[in-house]
């Protein structure tokens, strides 16, 4: 629950944000409504005062027009769009460091509806296209708060060939279950080892309540779930000490838990940082013991020049193969969809 609601002058001129608006209300939060767009009160005193205000701020806005050009994400699906920025959660490794400036509130997008209209332009008849809804957010860890992630699942429910893809570390979906999602969500879990979860994600559903809830998105409906194709993302992986035996026990986890036959894919990420989440990241999370020492990474250039520090060539190809063959020996008819 956030301390500090806050509604701009554009938002609250959009219909969808009566929905929000009610939504707050019903939790008893107070609501501010700012007399203009910019959202102010955000800075404390010291960057560690900042960053609780913001992350304790729910901000509803509008997408600004150039939400609406949107970009490929491989390879995780065809294309990205968002319906907010930011999370309420305290992840150390937090993705959301290198790709989004300032404070970390929480805003939420009011122009939905425009949002949503928007995808139609991505579409191809007849070729499927998948669209990632969890670059900038976890959905459903606001999802109690502004209704987005099921309006989008119904909206794609009613489309030929667009495909919605989400990714959460919460696990209330009691509400998405009954969504007439058509079989067009596919509805997975960020999961990681113990010493992971455990150390480095505050504030997440933890992984055997993550995975609970993956379980009932995933049961057949006749079985009091939500039928939904499902995945599991596990990231980041991270090669600590005895990293084969903590993933081994979560690989055993999952198993346990989706005992079922169902429609499930894994996609595997290891860890990796760049110098710009590095000094983020140090700044949120001064006491952290995450382990960010550029010396023991190999260093890989993208196109546009920047760098990031991944794990060496030696050791990806060891984990990889791992994963593929403990995953492949679990879940044979799962699919892992790419190891990065
Ligand atoms: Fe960041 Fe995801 Fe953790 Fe939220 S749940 S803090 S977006 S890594």
């Amino acid at each position: 629950m956030p301390e500090r609601v806050v509604f701009t002058k554009a938002a609250l001129q959009e219909p969808y944000a009566q929905q929000i608006l009610e939504r707050v209300q019903s939790f008893n939060l107070p609501v501010e409504e700012l007399s203009g767009n910019r959202v102010t009160g955000l800075r404390g005193e010291s960057d560690r005062d900042t960053y609780n205000i913001a992350k304790r701020t729910l901000a509803v806005v509008t997408a600004p027009p150039s939400s609406f050009k949107l970009s490929p994400i491989p390879p995780s699906a065809d294309w990205q769009f968002h319906i907010a920025e930011g999370c309420p959660a305290h992840c150390q490794y937090c993705y959301l460091a290198g790709s989004l400036s300032g404070p970390p509130v929480i805003r939420t997008f009011a122009n939905l509806p425009q949002i949503l209209a928007n995808l139609a332009a991505y579409e191809q008849p007849g070729v499927p296209k998948t669209f990632e809804i969890s670059c900038y957010t976890d959905p459903l860890g606001i999802e109690h708060l502004t209704g987005s992630l099921a309006e989008c699942i119904r909206y794609f429910g009613t489309r030929n060939d667009a495909y919605l893809r989400v990714v959460s570390k919460f696990d209330a979906v009691d509400k998405l279950l009954d969504l007439p999602h058509n079989g067009h969500t596919r509805m997975r879990m960020s999961v990681n080892a113990a010493p992971v979860s455990g150390r480095f994600e505050g504030g997440t559903a933890s992984v055997t309540s993550r995975l609970m809830a993956l379980r009932r998105l995933a049961l057949p409906r006749e079985s009091g779930g939500g039928g939904y194709p499902v995945g599991l993302v596990i990231a980041p992986i991270m090669l600590m000490d005895d990293w084969q035996m903590h993933y081994t026990q979560l690989l055993d986890q999952i198993s346990e838990v989706l005992d079922m036959n169902c429609d499930l894919t894994f996609e595997l990420i290891s860890h990796r940082f760049t110098p710009g989440s590095k000094e983020v990241l140090q700044t949120w999370y001064p006491q952290s013991k995450l382990d960010m020492d550029e010396a023991k990474r190999s260093v890989k250039r993208n196109k546009f020049g920047g760098t990031k520090y991944v794990y060496h060539a030696d050791m990806m190809k060891i984990a990889k193969h791992f994963f593929e063959v403990e995953i492949q020996r679990r879940f044979p008819s799962a699919k892992i969809l790419y190891w990065t």
